[in-house]
């Protein structure tokens, strides 16, 4: 479904934007993906590489708040491939703590991530966006739709992220820009892992479809609004959540 078309994956080391990764891997992409050290970004290459020798993929690990490190890794990506068609934003972070406690220190670092990274990130590949009509896929979130009981500025972050996907949606459109983003509900990376069952179980109930959604099925999300499939559809926030409500 991508063959030809070189995408850029931020937070591709783990979790959901590994399988982001693996994804446009298997279906014919170049791929670079972004992490936050070389140790980690050396480690998923390799093991996306064990799976298949002949996958296409670079890692990169700019500061995503640094406008010049951003500038840089996204040169030296279309430097090595040639062109940017892709850029899913994806690297995040969430926080839980209540407003009491709350300090500005993590008020900046959950913006720094969440909405200065994906500003910078899409304002770099504008130019390269603009000559391969290509298309910008935000990670939001579930809680960018109902809030959440505790840690206010990550629904705060992600409520920013569908403001910048359906504002440049009708912006960039005018270059046949197409700007999306998916809203995961729970996703079983490692940190649902590893919370304990009295945590789980009651959250199973919030969850129609009754049970959290793997990252392969989150990934899927990502492959169609990357593909021609989805040749017609911009500004859409895509919600993979069960149905969850909370
Ligand atoms: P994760 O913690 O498993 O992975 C986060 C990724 O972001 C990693 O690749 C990491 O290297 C990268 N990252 C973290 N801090 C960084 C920094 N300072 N600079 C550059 N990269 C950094 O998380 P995940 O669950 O896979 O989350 C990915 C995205 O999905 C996030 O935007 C998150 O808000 C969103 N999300 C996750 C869930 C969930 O249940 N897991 C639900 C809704 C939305």
């Amino acid at each position: 479904m991508l063959e030809n078309k070189v995408a850029i994956v931020t937070g591709g080391t783990r979790g959901i934007g590994y399988e982001i990764v693996r994804k446009f891997l298997k279906n014919k992409a170049r791929v670079a993906l972004f992490g936050s050290r070389q140790e980690t970004v050396d480690k998923a290459i390799a093991s996306l590489k064990e799976e298949n020798e002949n996958y296409e993929v670079i890692g990169f690990y700019p500061n995503l708040s640094s406008e010049e490190e951003v500038k840089e890794a996204i040169s030296s990506v279309v430097k090595e491939y040639g062109k940017l068609d892709i850029l899913v934003n994806n690297a995040g972070m969430s926080s839980a703590t209540p407003f009491d406690n709350h300090t500005m220190e993590e008020y900046n670092k959950v913006m720094d991530l969440n909405v200065k990274a994906v500003y910078n990130c899409s304002k770099v590949a504008l130019d390269y966006l603009k000559e391969t009509k290509g298309t910008i896929i935000n990670t939001s979130s579930m809680v960018s739709i109902y809030g959440q009981p505790s840690g206010v500025m990550y629904p705060a972050s992600k409520f920013a992220v569908n403001g910048m996907t359906k504002s440049l949606a009708r912006e960039l459109g005018k270059y046949g820009i197409r700007v999306n983003a998916v809203a995961p509900g729970v996703t079983e990376t490692d940190m649902v892992k590893n919370l304990p069952k009295e945590m789980i179980e009651p959250l199973l109930k919030t969850i129609p479809l009754g049970r959290i959604g793997s990252p392969e099925e989150v990934a899927d999300a990502f492959l169609f609004l990357a593909s021609p499939m989805a040749s017609y559809v911009t500004g859409e926030i895509l919600s993979v959540d069960g149905a969850a409500r909370n």
